[in-house]
Protein backbone atom coordinates (compact mmCIF):
# COMPACT_ATOMS: atom_id res chain seq x y z
CA UNK A 1 0.00 0.00 0.00
CA UNK A 2 0.92 4.03 -0.32
CA UNK A 3 3.36 5.13 2.48
CA UNK A 4 0.93 7.91 2.15
CA UNK A 5 -0.72 7.53 5.44
CA UNK A 6 -2.42 11.41 5.56
CA UNK A 7 -3.74 10.62 1.84
CA UNK A 8 -6.10 7.97 3.38
CA UNK A 9 -7.72 9.91 6.55
CA UNK A 10 -10.95 12.29 5.76
CA UNK A 11 -10.06 15.48 4.07
CA UNK A 12 -12.09 18.09 5.80
CA UNK A 13 -10.25 17.93 9.03
CA UNK A 14 -9.01 21.26 10.50
CA UNK A 15 -5.05 20.38 9.89
CA UNK A 16 -3.80 23.65 11.97
CA UNK A 17 -0.76 25.76 11.17
CA UNK A 18 1.72 24.48 8.35
CA UNK A 19 4.98 25.68 6.95
CA UNK A 20 5.93 28.05 9.36
CA UNK A 21 9.79 28.75 9.35
CA UNK A 22 12.21 27.09 10.68
CA UNK A 23 15.12 28.35 13.10
CA UNK A 24 18.29 27.33 14.39
CA UNK A 25 20.28 27.53 17.46
CA UNK A 26 23.74 28.16 16.46
CA UNK A 27 26.46 25.77 17.31
CA UNK A 28 27.89 27.61 20.75
CA UNK A 29 24.24 28.28 21.97
CA UNK A 30 23.16 24.23 21.06
CA UNK A 31 25.48 23.12 23.21
CA UNK A 32 25.00 25.32 26.15
CA UNK A 33 21.41 24.48 25.92
CA UNK A 34 21.92 20.54 25.15
CA UNK A 35 24.17 20.86 28.59
CA UNK A 36 21.43 22.15 30.00
CA UNK A 37 19.41 19.92 29.19
CA UNK A 38 21.24 16.87 30.28
CA UNK A 39 21.57 18.44 34.00
CA UNK A 40 17.94 18.96 34.09
CA UNK A 41 17.35 14.97 32.86
CA UNK A 42 19.81 13.97 35.58
CA UNK A 43 18.34 15.99 38.39
CA UNK A 44 14.70 14.27 37.36
CA UNK A 45 13.02 11.53 38.93
CA UNK A 46 10.62 10.78 36.31
CA UNK A 47 11.28 11.81 32.63
CA UNK A 48 8.74 11.79 29.57
CA UNK A 49 9.47 12.12 26.32
CA UNK A 50 6.66 13.22 23.57
CA UNK A 51 7.39 12.55 20.18
CA UNK A 52 6.41 13.65 16.64
CA UNK A 53 6.57 12.92 13.47
CA UNK A 54 9.69 15.60 13.28
CA UNK A 55 11.77 12.61 14.57
CA UNK A 56 10.92 10.64 11.54
CA UNK A 57 11.96 12.47 9.27
CA UNK A 58 15.86 12.04 9.05
CA UNK A 59 13.93 8.03 8.46
CA UNK A 60 13.04 9.86 4.75
CA UNK A 61 9.53 10.02 6.12
CA UNK A 62 7.95 13.29 6.23
CA UNK A 63 6.29 14.82 8.67
CA UNK A 64 2.87 16.94 8.56
CA UNK A 65 3.50 20.56 9.02
CA UNK A 66 7.51 20.99 8.31
CA UNK A 67 8.63 23.71 5.28
CA UNK A 68 8.14 19.72 3.57
CA UNK A 69 5.23 18.43 5.68
CA UNK A 70 1.94 16.43 3.67
CA UNK A 71 -0.11 19.23 4.86
CA UNK A 72 1.94 22.54 4.51
CA UNK A 73 2.76 21.10 0.14
CA UNK A 74 -1.03 19.97 0.27
CA UNK A 75 -1.87 23.43 0.77
CA UNK A 76 0.19 24.12 -2.24
CA UNK A 77 -1.40 21.38 -4.51
CA UNK A 78 1.77 19.40 -3.85
CA UNK A 79 2.42 15.73 -3.22
CA UNK A 80 5.07 14.73 -0.78
CA UNK A 81 7.91 13.38 -1.32
CA UNK A 82 8.53 9.61 0.67
CA UNK A 83 11.93 8.34 0.45
CA UNK A 84 11.36 4.94 1.48
CA UNK A 85 8.04 2.31 2.89
CA UNK A 86 7.29 1.98 6.28
CA UNK A 87 8.11 -1.44 5.99
CA UNK A 88 11.92 -0.05 5.03
CA UNK A 89 12.20 2.42 7.37
CA UNK A 90 14.76 2.08 9.93
CA UNK A 91 14.71 3.53 13.10
CA UNK A 92 16.48 6.85 13.56
CA UNK A 93 19.29 7.83 15.62
CA UNK A 94 16.64 9.50 18.02
CA UNK A 95 14.35 6.48 18.09
CA UNK A 96 17.33 3.92 19.23
CA UNK A 97 18.65 7.04 21.29
CA UNK A 98 15.32 7.05 23.45
CA UNK A 99 15.48 2.69 23.56
CA UNK A 100 19.02 3.90 25.61
CA UNK A 101 17.78 6.37 27.88
CA UNK A 102 15.18 3.85 28.81
CA UNK A 103 17.73 1.16 29.22
CA UNK A 104 19.85 3.28 31.19
CA UNK A 105 17.00 4.72 33.66
CA UNK A 106 16.43 8.07 32.73
CA UNK A 107 13.93 7.44 30.05
CA UNK A 108 10.52 6.44 32.40
CA UNK A 109 7.66 6.62 29.62
CA UNK A 110 7.25 7.32 26.05
CA UNK A 111 4.47 9.17 24.50
CA UNK A 112 3.77 8.73 20.53
CA UNK A 113 1.76 10.80 17.96
CA UNK A 114 3.75 8.52 15.44
CA UNK A 115 1.93 6.10 13.78
CA UNK A 116 5.11 4.91 11.55
CA UNK A 117 5.75 1.99 14.22
CA UNK A 118 9.36 2.96 14.37
CA UNK A 119 9.36 3.02 18.27
CA UNK A 120 8.04 -0.51 18.38
CA UNK A 121 10.26 -1.56 15.69
CA UNK A 122 13.22 -0.17 17.32
CA UNK A 123 12.64 -2.46 20.51
CA UNK A 124 10.99 -0.29 23.11
CA UNK A 125 9.60 -2.02 25.67
CA UNK A 126 5.62 -1.79 24.49
CA UNK A 127 4.46 -1.28 27.77
CA UNK A 128 6.28 1.89 28.99
CA UNK A 129 4.71 3.41 25.05
CA UNK A 130 1.52 5.07 24.85
CA UNK A 131 1.08 5.38 20.89
CA UNK A 132 -2.05 7.44 20.73
CA UNK A 133 -2.97 7.53 17.14
CA UNK A 134 -2.38 4.33 16.14
CA UNK A 135 0.08 1.74 15.15
CA UNK A 136 0.64 0.60 11.25
CA UNK A 137 1.56 -2.34 11.82
CA UNK A 138 -0.85 -3.21 14.70
CA UNK A 139 -4.46 -4.58 14.68
CA UNK A 140 -6.51 -4.86 17.47
CA UNK A 141 -8.82 -7.49 18.34
CA UNK A 142 -12.16 -5.94 19.01
CA UNK A 143 -13.22 -9.36 21.19
CA UNK A 144 -10.58 -9.82 23.51
CA UNK A 145 -8.57 -6.23 23.42
CA UNK A 146 -5.20 -8.52 22.00
CA UNK A 147 -2.86 -6.27 19.54
CA UNK A 148 -1.10 -8.31 17.08
CA UNK A 149 2.18 -6.36 15.45
CA UNK A 150 2.72 -7.40 12.10
CA UNK A 151 5.85 -7.47 9.99
CA UNK A 152 3.99 -6.05 7.12
CA UNK A 153 1.51 -2.59 7.65
CA UNK A 154 -2.11 -3.84 8.18
CA UNK A 155 -3.25 -1.26 5.18
CA UNK A 156 -6.51 -0.44 6.46
CA UNK A 157 -6.89 3.09 8.68
CA UNK A 158 -9.71 4.16 10.76
CA UNK A 159 -10.38 1.89 12.86
CA UNK A 160 -11.75 -0.66 10.52
CA UNK A 161 -12.25 -4.09 10.02
CA UNK A 162 -9.08 -5.75 8.65
CA UNK A 163 -10.49 -8.82 7.16
CA UNK A 164 -8.61 -10.73 9.90
CA UNK A 165 -9.43 -12.89 13.00
CA UNK A 166 -7.81 -13.12 16.38
CA UNK A 167 -6.47 -15.90 16.81
CA UNK A 168 -5.23 -15.57 20.19
CA UNK A 169 -5.88 -18.85 22.13
CA UNK A 170 -5.90 -17.74 25.84
CA UNK A 171 -5.51 -21.57 27.16
CA UNK A 172 -4.23 -24.94 25.57
CA UNK A 173 -7.25 -26.62 24.52
CA UNK A 174 -9.43 -23.75 24.37
CA UNK A 175 -10.32 -22.19 20.52
CA UNK A 176 -8.46 -19.35 19.69
CA UNK A 177 -10.65 -16.35 20.23
CA UNK A 178 -11.70 -15.35 16.92
CA UNK A 179 -12.77 -11.68 17.38
CA UNK A 180 -12.75 -9.40 14.65
CA UNK A 181 -9.50 -7.66 13.77
CA UNK A 182 -9.27 -3.54 13.58
CA UNK A 183 -6.68 -1.33 12.22
CA UNK A 184 -5.34 1.16 15.26
CA UNK A 185 -5.12 4.09 13.11
CA UNK A 186 -6.96 6.59 14.11
CA UNK A 187 -8.92 9.01 11.62
CA UNK A 188 -9.73 12.76 12.21
CA UNK A 189 -13.09 11.65 14.41
CA UNK A 190 -11.66 8.92 15.72
CA UNK A 191 -11.59 8.13 19.69
CA UNK A 192 -8.21 8.00 21.28
CA UNK A 193 -7.66 5.01 22.27
CA UNK A 194 -8.69 4.46 25.89
CA UNK A 195 -5.50 2.18 27.15
CA UNK A 196 -2.79 4.21 25.75
CA UNK A 197 -4.35 7.49 26.81
CA UNK A 198 -4.79 6.95 30.35
CA UNK A 199 -1.35 5.48 30.82
CA UNK A 200 -0.11 8.52 28.89
CA UNK A 201 -2.27 11.14 31.33
CA UNK A 202 -0.85 8.78 34.19
CA UNK A 203 3.02 9.06 33.28
CA UNK A 204 2.21 13.21 32.43
CA UNK A 205 1.47 13.99 35.81
CA UNK A 206 4.05 11.94 37.14
CA UNK A 207 6.56 12.95 35.33
CA UNK A 208 8.92 16.01 36.74
CA UNK A 209 10.33 16.27 33.33
CA UNK A 210 8.27 16.16 30.03
CA UNK A 211 10.92 16.38 26.91
CA UNK A 212 9.21 17.10 23.63
CA UNK A 213 10.27 16.20 19.64
CA UNK A 214 9.71 16.94 16.74
CA UNK A 215 6.31 17.83 17.42
CA UNK A 216 4.57 21.41 17.17
CA UNK A 217 2.03 19.80 19.76
CA UNK A 218 -1.18 21.07 17.71
CA UNK A 219 -3.12 18.19 18.13
CA UNK A 220 -5.57 18.06 21.15
CA UNK A 221 -5.29 15.71 23.48
CA UNK A 222 -1.76 14.51 22.08
CA UNK A 223 -0.32 17.87 22.16
CA UNK A 224 -1.26 19.35 25.67
CA UNK A 225 -0.30 16.47 27.59
CA UNK A 226 3.24 18.05 28.25
CA UNK A 227 1.23 20.80 30.25
CA UNK A 228 -0.09 18.40 32.70
CA UNK A 229 3.46 17.79 34.06
CA UNK A 230 3.77 21.31 33.83
CA UNK A 231 0.34 22.06 35.88
CA UNK A 232 2.37 19.41 38.50
CA UNK A 233 5.25 21.20 38.86
CA UNK A 234 7.66 19.43 36.65
CA UNK A 235 9.52 21.63 33.81
CA UNK A 236 8.83 21.04 29.88
CA UNK A 237 11.80 20.95 27.57
CA UNK A 238 11.00 21.93 23.64
CA UNK A 239 12.95 20.66 20.92
CA UNK A 240 11.62 21.95 17.76
CA UNK A 241 12.80 23.23 14.23
CA UNK A 242 9.39 25.14 13.63
CA UNK A 243 7.47 27.43 16.51
CA UNK A 244 5.08 25.40 18.80
CA UNK A 245 2.16 25.91 20.54
CA UNK A 246 3.63 25.35 23.96
CA UNK A 247 6.66 27.82 23.19
CA UNK A 248 5.68 30.15 26.06
CA UNK A 249 5.31 27.54 28.86
CA UNK A 250 8.97 25.89 28.13
CA UNK A 251 11.67 26.05 30.17
CA UNK A 252 13.92 25.22 28.12
CA UNK A 253 13.25 26.05 23.91
CA UNK A 254 15.73 24.38 21.87
CA UNK A 255 15.92 24.61 18.03
CA UNK A 256 17.98 22.09 15.95
CA UNK A 257 17.71 18.76 14.66
CA UNK A 258 16.27 16.07 17.24
CA UNK A 259 19.33 13.38 15.97
CA UNK A 260 21.44 16.14 16.68
CA UNK A 261 20.75 16.66 20.04
CA UNK A 262 20.44 13.54 21.20
CA UNK A 263 23.75 12.60 19.71
CA UNK A 264 24.99 15.31 21.92
CA UNK A 265 22.80 14.62 24.67
CA UNK A 266 23.74 10.97 24.99
CA UNK A 267 27.07 11.55 25.13
CA UNK A 268 26.79 13.92 27.84
CA UNK A 269 24.86 11.48 29.84
CA UNK A 270 27.06 8.23 28.92
CA UNK A 271 24.39 6.70 27.60
CA UNK A 272 25.09 3.19 25.25
CA UNK A 273 22.74 3.56 21.80
CA UNK A 274 21.83 0.16 20.95
CA UNK A 275 22.53 -1.22 17.57
CA UNK A 276 19.56 -2.03 15.70
CA UNK A 277 19.39 -5.05 13.81
CA UNK A 278 16.28 -5.84 11.74
CA UNK A 279 12.54 -5.34 13.29
CA UNK A 280 12.16 -6.05 17.53
CA UNK A 281 9.04 -6.53 19.35
CA UNK A 282 9.64 -5.84 23.17
CA UNK A 283 6.62 -6.50 24.95
CA UNK A 284 7.52 -5.62 28.38
CA UNK A 285 10.29 -3.73 30.19
CA UNK A 286 10.18 -6.40 33.41
CA UNK A 287 11.18 -9.04 31.05
CA UNK A 288 15.03 -10.28 32.09
CA UNK A 289 15.39 -11.57 28.49
CA UNK A 290 14.17 -9.46 25.73
CA UNK A 291 10.69 -11.24 24.38
CA UNK A 292 11.27 -11.15 20.42
CA UNK A 293 8.07 -11.43 19.65
CA UNK A 294 7.76 -13.25 16.13
CA UNK A 295 6.74 -10.88 13.69
CA UNK A 296 4.19 -13.07 11.52
CA UNK A 297 3.18 -11.75 8.01
CA UNK A 298 -0.88 -12.63 7.31
CA UNK A 299 -1.36 -13.24 3.70
CA UNK A 300 -5.22 -12.41 3.63
CA UNK A 301 -6.45 -9.76 1.54
CA UNK A 302 -8.41 -7.22 3.06
CA UNK A 303 -11.62 -6.58 1.97
CA UNK A 304 -12.66 -3.11 0.02
CA UNK A 305 -16.07 -1.16 1.46
CA UNK A 306 -15.66 -2.95 4.75
CA UNK A 307 -18.09 -0.24 7.19
CA UNK A 308 -16.97 1.95 9.62
CA UNK A 309 -15.91 0.13 13.39
CA UNK A 310 -17.52 2.85 15.66
CA UNK A 311 -16.46 3.23 18.96
CA UNK A 312 -17.89 5.23 21.66
CA UNK A 313 -16.07 7.54 23.19
CA UNK A 314 -15.54 11.71 23.77
CA UNK A 315 -12.06 11.71 23.22
CA UNK A 316 -11.40 12.98 19.76
CA UNK A 317 -8.28 14.36 18.13
CA UNK A 318 -8.56 18.03 17.59
CA UNK A 319 -6.08 20.77 16.24
CA UNK A 320 -5.73 24.20 17.27
CA UNK A 321 -3.93 27.36 16.12
CA UNK A 322 -0.91 28.47 17.61
CA UNK A 323 -2.35 31.43 18.04
CA UNK A 324 -5.23 30.40 20.13
CA UNK A 325 -4.46 30.95 23.99
CA UNK A 326 -3.70 27.45 26.02
CA UNK A 327 -2.73 28.77 29.43
CA UNK A 328 -2.09 27.37 32.23
CA UNK A 329 -5.29 28.75 33.97
CA UNK A 330 -7.69 25.87 32.51
CA UNK A 331 -8.10 22.93 35.31
CA UNK A 332 -7.67 19.87 32.95
CA UNK A 333 -6.59 19.00 29.66
CA UNK A 334 -9.19 20.05 27.15
CA UNK A 335 -10.08 16.19 26.10
CA UNK A 336 -13.67 16.18 25.08
CA UNK A 337 -13.05 19.29 22.60
CA UNK A 338 -14.40 18.39 19.03
CA UNK A 339 -12.21 19.48 16.30
CA UNK A 340 -11.73 23.95 15.54
CA UNK A 341 -13.58 24.00 12.23
CA UNK A 342 -16.38 21.15 11.54
CA UNK A 343 -17.88 22.93 8.89
CA UNK A 344 -19.19 19.08 7.56
CA UNK A 345 -20.40 16.57 8.65
CA UNK A 346 -18.94 13.81 7.45
CA UNK A 347 -20.89 10.69 7.12
CA UNK A 348 -17.57 8.53 7.84
CA UNK A 349 -17.17 7.66 4.50
CA UNK A 350 -13.24 7.83 3.29
ZN1 LIG B 1 -9.09 -11.81 20.42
Amino acid sequence: MSVNYAAGLSPYADKGVCGLPESFDGPEELKVKVETLASMIKESKFLVVHSGAGISTSAGIPDFRGPKGVWTLEEKGQMPHFDTTFEDARPTFTHMALLGLQKAGYLKYLISQNVDGLHVRSGFPRDLLSELHGNMFIEECEKCGRQHVREKVIGVMGLKPTGRYCDFVRSRGLRACRGKLISTILDWEDALPDRDLNKAEDASRNADLALTLGTSMQIKPSGDLPLLTKRKGGKLVIVNLQPTKHDKHAHLRINGYVDEVMKQLTELLGVDIPKWDGPTVCESSKASVELKTELKTESDSIPDGVKNHQIKSERKRDTAALTEDNSLKEETVPVKRERNQSSVEEGEDL
